[in-house]
């Protein structure tokens, strides 16, 4: 059996959107989850994938995560994955190895989508392999159903794609990640 290297941890489930593709709500994707009550549990993996629910819905508690497991782990690479803009995602970038931006479909989206695409691009720009910072990879993914404008600059994306969400009948977590759901409690 593989050993997860990569540990996948809900820090909440709380969104602002109501995707109906959602993975959190697929039957069965979220009962293998080890629920944890703080970020002990997260030793020995190479990368830590932060994720949700959205995860800067509250970013004060969203910075604390990130700095106690830059503090805890420094070894270990943090990844964002959010599709909510936030200025202070740029403060994060120190403790960061990257961001998945997820743009969804028009109706969850709303129509700031492309405002938001843009900061986000713009964030990135500053911090994709700079000379003397920090390589940080930055993705996006955008659900086939966003039909709004977004102004794509390719080079400051690692990874830019277009696509269709997973069915649930197919959707598996890949053998090397272990998911966790983190207590909303948590640094509330
Ligand atoms: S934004 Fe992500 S977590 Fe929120 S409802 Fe959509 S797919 Fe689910």
């Amino acid at each position: 059996m593989t050993q997860p290297t990569t540990a996948r941890p809900l820090i909440t489930l709380k969104c602002n959107r109501a995707c109906s593709y959602c993975v959190n709500k697929y039957p069965g994707m979220l009962k293998d989850a080890v629920r944890i009550s703080d970020l002990s549990g997260l030793e020995g993996f190479n990368e830590i994938c932060l994720t949700g629910g959205e995860p800067t819905l509250n970013i004060v508690r969203l910075t604390k995560i990130v700095v106690e497991l830059a503090e805890r782990y420094p070894t270990t690479k943090l990844y964002l994955y959010t599709a909510k803009y936030s200025p202070t995602i740029a403060g994060l970038m120190g403790y960061l190895s990257g961001v998945h931006y997820t743009v969804h479909s028009e109706e969850a989206h709303g129509e700031n989508a492309s405002d938001d695409f843009r900061e986000m691009q713009g964030l990135a720009w500053q911090h994709a392999n700079k000379p003397g910072l920090a390589a940080r990879t930055f993705r996006c993914t955008v659900h086939k159903d966003f039909h709004g404008e977004l102004s794509v600059i390719p080079y400051v994306w690692y990874r830019f794609e277009i696509k269709d969400w997973t069915p649930a009948s197919e959707c598996k977590l890949p053998a090397n990640e272990a998911l966790f759901i983190l207590s909303e409690e948590y640094l509330k």
